[in-house]
């Protein structure tokens, strides 16, 4: 046996040690903790390729690592623990973040020595701490590759694709095993002591979504499969709930990739107007992710525009003058010289507008004139004044609109991730809705509550990333120990 990259047929025997649903970064780490010691170890993949959402990251999450010491970052675990936990209000599970933070840096280490790759350390935003690791050439090639190319090396593990799990076995409160569907169509089983559901999130699940997110209008920022089926048949087998909810927000133009020059122009932190023609927050709340999608989220029909004239959109073609970038995807000193062609595509798909009027703006966004033109008004005279006495915006982000023609770029939410779902403890063991442990059944990575309380945040940047990896080998670890390996 070694690692395949086949669909199970009905004709495969299905027995191992451990069975790992899922191969993002909480289903490859718990795969080669358990495989490295020996574990024998069946890892089912839903979709035809390996790395889930992580494929996409920039970065992970850690404190206290050797790239931190070496950059003269002084934060500790403590700072870091404690800002973690007011921003979550003490809602997140206090003992599984302290350790998680503890081991941060040494999951750092530890993904260095099986090959992952790391282009530096950054902060998101002025406004959050330097914890941001960033894989080199994103997720799928500094992170993924070199994680499933050690576990294809691993005799002991097979992973199969396109083989979604549709069930666990569970028997006298003792994990037995799963059924899966085979790429044939037809179902199978099979049988371990141990599972771990590292399944990702919940973002393609427009129910819960709408239900959690409380917007219709939410789309994930990369469409898959995520339902979270697999939370549901750990809730099915007794597991309780725990974290449901978290969904992580940003601020987007529809359907746009996260790095055409159309969208760079419409999340600057200009003048960001809602259907009622008012302002509603502090734009630059942008380099907040979360805190923006939430702001948006809480408008009518969870829209907004973004406003601005003719001088600012000449000025985003020179080098260096973009306000704001979302995290890795653009670079912000690069310039947008298409941003004219894009702006006509943008008017051709009904997501920008340009007129010479501010009256005419108003029809166009469908806003009511007498609303609006006081709004851009009073900003203009904020701009003025260098001080936003509406909601204090930092005066470097104030820049009058008044040269035409005028812009207008649509802005809707969109979900990084949506987490939470299954009860755990600190070894990551799935609990009953009494706190009681299934033995041998773990969870991982953002299909796990636990971690945040309610809301994103982002002093832990990179954090789900880096919470998968800690889970994950956690999960693998303690799997170990409960198979006497
Ligand atoms: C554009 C983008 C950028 C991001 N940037 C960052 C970042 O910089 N830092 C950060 O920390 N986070 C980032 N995130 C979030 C981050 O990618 C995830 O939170 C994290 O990687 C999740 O890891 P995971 O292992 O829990 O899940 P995933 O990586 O999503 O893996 C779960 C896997 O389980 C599989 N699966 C699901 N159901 C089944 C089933 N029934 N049977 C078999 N397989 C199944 C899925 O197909 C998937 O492959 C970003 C997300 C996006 C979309």
């Amino acid at each position: 046996m070694n690692a395949t990259d086949e669909g199970a047929t009905s004709t495969n025997e299905l027995h191992a040690d451990a069975i790992v649903i899922g191969t993002g970064a909480a289903g490859l780490c718990a795969a080669l903790t358990l495989g490295r010691e020996g574990a024998s170890v069946i890892v089912f993949e839903q979709l035809g390729e390996v790395g889930g959402m992580t494929n996409h990251a920039e970065g992970m999450f850690a404190v206290e690592s050797k790239m931190q010491k070496k950059a003269n970052v002084g934060l500790t675990v403590d700072e870091i623990f404690h800002a973690h936990m007011e921003e979550t209000h003490w809602r997140a599970d206090a003992s599984l973040v302290k350790k998680f933070m503890e081991k941060s840096g040494s999951n750092i280490d530890w993904l260095e020595d099986v090959g992952v790759r790391f282009s530096g350390l950054y902060n998101i935003s002025a406004f959050s701490p330097r914890v941001w690791h960033q894989f080199a050439d994103f997720g799928q090639e500094g992170f993924i590759k070199p994680l499933y190319q050690r576990l294809r090396e691993l005799d002991n593990v097979r992973v199969f694709l396109e083989t979604p799990v549709q069930n666990l076995l569970v028997e006298d409160d003792q994990v037995t095993g799963v059924s899966v569907r085979t790429k044939t169509g037809d179902g199978l089983t099979a049988s371990a002591r141990v599972v771990v559901i590292a399944s990702g999130g919940w973002q393609d699940n427009k129910d819960w979504l709408e239900t959690y997110g409380r917007s219709r209008n939410i789309r994930p920022i990369a469409p898959s499969r995520m339902t979270g089926g697999p939370i549901r048949m750990a809730w099915d087998v007794g597991a309780g709930e725990s974290g449901l909810g978290l969904v992580q927000t940003v601020v987007v133009v529809p359907d746009e990739d996260t790095n055409s020059q159309l969208m760079q122009a419409g999340y600057q932190p200009r003048l960001f107007v809602n259907r009622l023609g008012h302002r509603y927050c502090d734009e630059s709340m942008v380099w907040k992710f979360p805190f923006a999608g939430n702001a948006l989220i809480n408008q009518p029909e969870a829209t907004a525009w973004c406003i601005f004239d003719e001088t600012a959109k000449e000025s985003m073609k020179e080098p260096n003058s973009l306000l704001y970038a979302l995290g890795a995807f653009f670079d912000i000193l690069k310039p947008l010289p298409d941003i004219d062609s894009e702006i006509e595509r943008g008017m051709r798909e009904r997501k920008a507008f340009r007129t010479e009027s501010l009256e005419r703006m108003a029809v166009m966004i469908g806003v009511e004139a007498e609303d609006f033109l006081p709004t851009v008004e009073t900003y203009n005279r904020c701009c003025d004044a260098g001080y936003d006495f509406v909601f204090g915006k930092n005066r470097r982000y104030l820049q009058e609109i008044r040269t035409p023609p005028f812009y207008a770029v649509r802005l809707v939410p969109a979900a990084f991730i949506a987490m939470g779902g299954i009860r755990t403890n600190d070894r990551m063991e799935v609990l009953t809705k009494d706190y009681m442990a299934i033995e041998g059944l773990y969870a991982a990575g953002c299909c796990a509550g636990g971690y945040l309380g309610g809301s994103c945040e982002i002093s832990t940047t990179g954090g789900s990333c880096g919470f998968a990896v800690f889970t994950g080998r956690t999960a693998g670890e303690n799997a170990l120990e409960y198979l006497g390996k």
